[in-house]
């Protein structure tokens, strides 16, 4: 059993003042409200992500877990720095893939990482209520639910009713796509227009408008690859364009 209240895997700036807190003699509300000061712009939000996921691909993951102290402290409250709208593909662990712990990162996940209304409105939250950074949106390598929106509609038609409800999300990615023969190359196409497509979705809404507005947030995409555990990063407006 770890004895350490603190662990040795926190950020250095953060564990830091974690320990100060604690020495001040600070309640548990206090602890919880720590943020980590290495992250408070949407620029720093993709940095961390970056960083994590680098460290997940080359193995050196740091699979950040709590002391029973921390985990006491998270009681009162949280403070996630990113929200994240992924697939619910159980090859894609949200937290591992970016090698981030307990309380940071504000998770959504729905077959295709498609916008409906419950996704939305929990997204609405971590941008009113958790002041979250930065919201993503992550496809992956080999989605199954981006592969059934390219069956035959008369193969789709077999789908139980909710199921194809999804599946409608993402048909118009895919029905614009142009002719390229490699499937593989095909599906990544057809994942990463589904991505953007669901990217622009929710920058049409307004509290996430007004929340890009003001610079709080940024909305960016991400294309997950299971066999490298590499994620690309869509940030820019031209890499965005459906
Ligand atoms: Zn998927």
């Amino acid at each position: 059993m770890n004895h350490d209240p603190i662990p040795e895997l926190l950020p250095g700036e953060l564990k830091r003042r974690v320990l100060d807190a604690i020495r001040r003699g600070a309640s548990m509300q206090d602890i919880a409200d720590l943020k980590n000061a290495d992250v408070s712009t949407p620029e720093d939000a993709i940095r961390a992500l970056q960083d994590g996921n680098s460290r997940f691909f080359s193995g050196e993951a740091g699979r950040p877990e709590l002391g029973a102290n921390e985990r006491r402290a998270q009681i009162m409250g949280q403070t996630p720095f990113a929200a994240i709208l992924a697939c619910s593909d159980s090859r894609v662990p949200v937290e591992l893939v970016f090698d981030q712990g307990f309380g940071q990162l504000f998770v959504v996940r729905v077959a295709g990482n498609v916008v409906g209304e419950s996704g939305l409105g929990t997204l609405e939250y971590a941008i009113r209520h958790l002041d979250v950074h930065l919201i993503v949106v992550m496809g992956h390598e080999g989605c199954g639910a981006v592969a059934s929106a390219l069956l035959p509609p008369e193969q789709i038609a077999l789908e139980p009713e909710n199921l194809q409800k999804i599946i409608a999300r993402i048909r118009p990615s895919v029905e614009s796509l142009p002719p390229i023969r490699d499937k593989k190359a095909r599906m990544r196409e057809a994942v990463i227009n589904n991505v953007r497509r669901q990217v622009n979705i929710l920058r049409q809404q307004e509290v996430i408008m007004e929340a890009e507005a003001s610079g709080q947030i940024r909305v960016i995409g991400g294309f997950y690859e299971i066999g490298s555990g590499a994620v690309d990063f869509l940030i820019e407006p031209e890499d965005l364009q459906p």
